[in-house]
């Protein structure tokens, strides 16, 4: 489904990513792990068309994704993507900011849209809270709309970068629970988290980032139990 080959991306002289290899097969999901600034938001960000890269080729769906080619929208709106701060509108209502892209750019029919909405916000727990603002909301109920969100473009992977990162810790569990009933699903998803336990239970694939590198990548049984490498090691141990 996603094929990265070869990727190299510099912020001028520094290279964040070097030689980036990765497949991502329908229905996986592959968990992203290692310590800051070691380019994992870069890397989503580099898949989704945001960032220009300086080698190598991403491709989606056998389309090589480029930041200037014609269809690269079209691209992006099969990558749903959630950022650590939920970007809701601030001036839209919680429907409203769901219903934007699908009935503006996908020019999708409002009233259907509504009702998936209606549905999915119900699965998440939010069924009250459709016509809310985001500042009457707590951050794990934000971040819950901003996944709903996603979901409503119909997206064919899901790239999460430490959602759950800016939440108090009792909210963090509402939201990796959906994250976990989507895996379930079967949905296709890339994730960055610092969250373990949660990596160890949603991923089919563990891949851990240091230094540009890919340094270690495995089954989640085997990474968190046995480790191969020593800097896999040490980045676990901050964990125990
Ligand atoms: P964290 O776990 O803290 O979110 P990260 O792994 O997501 O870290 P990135 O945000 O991808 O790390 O950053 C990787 C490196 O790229 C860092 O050294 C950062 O300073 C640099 N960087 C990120 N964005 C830019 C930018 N827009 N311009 C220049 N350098 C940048
Ligand atoms: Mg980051």
């Amino acid at each position: 489904l996603l094929k990265i080959e070869n990727l190299t991306k510099r912020y001028d002289d520094n290279t964040v990513l070097q030689s980036i290899n990765m497949t991502v097969r329908q229905g996986e999901v592959v968990v992203i792990i290692g310590p800051s600034g070691c380019g994992k938001s870069t890397f989503l960000r580099c898949i989704n068309g945001l960032e220009p890269i300086q080698e190598g080729t991403i491709s989606f769906e056998g389309e090589l994704i480029d930041r200037k080619s014609k269809n690269i929208a079209e691209i992006r709106q099969k990558i749903g993507m959630v950022f650590q701060n939920y970007e809701l509108f601030p001036h839209l209502t919680v429907m409203d900011n769901i219903l934007l892209a699908p009935t503006k750019v996908q020019k999708r029919n409002k009233e259907e849209v509504k009702k998936e909405a209606e549905e999915l916000l119900e699965k998440v727990g939010l069924s009250e809270k459709s016509n809310s603002y985001p500042r009457q909301l707590s951050g794990g109920q934000k971040q819950r709309v901003a996944i709903v969100r996603a979901l409503c473009m119909h997206p064919d992977i899901l790239l999460f970068d430490e959602v759950t990162a800016a939440l108090d810790p009792e909210m963090v569990r509402e939201v990796l629970d959906v994250m976990l009933g989507l895996a379930k699903q079967g949905r296709t998803m890339l994730i960055v988290t610092h969250e373990m336990q949660f990596a160890r239970a949603v991923a089919d694939r563990i891949v851990f980032f240091d230094g540009g590198h890919i340094v270690e990548e495995g089954k989640p049984e085997e990474f968190f139990t046995n480790p191969k490498t020593e800097r896999a090691k040490k980045f676990l141990d901050i964990f125990e």
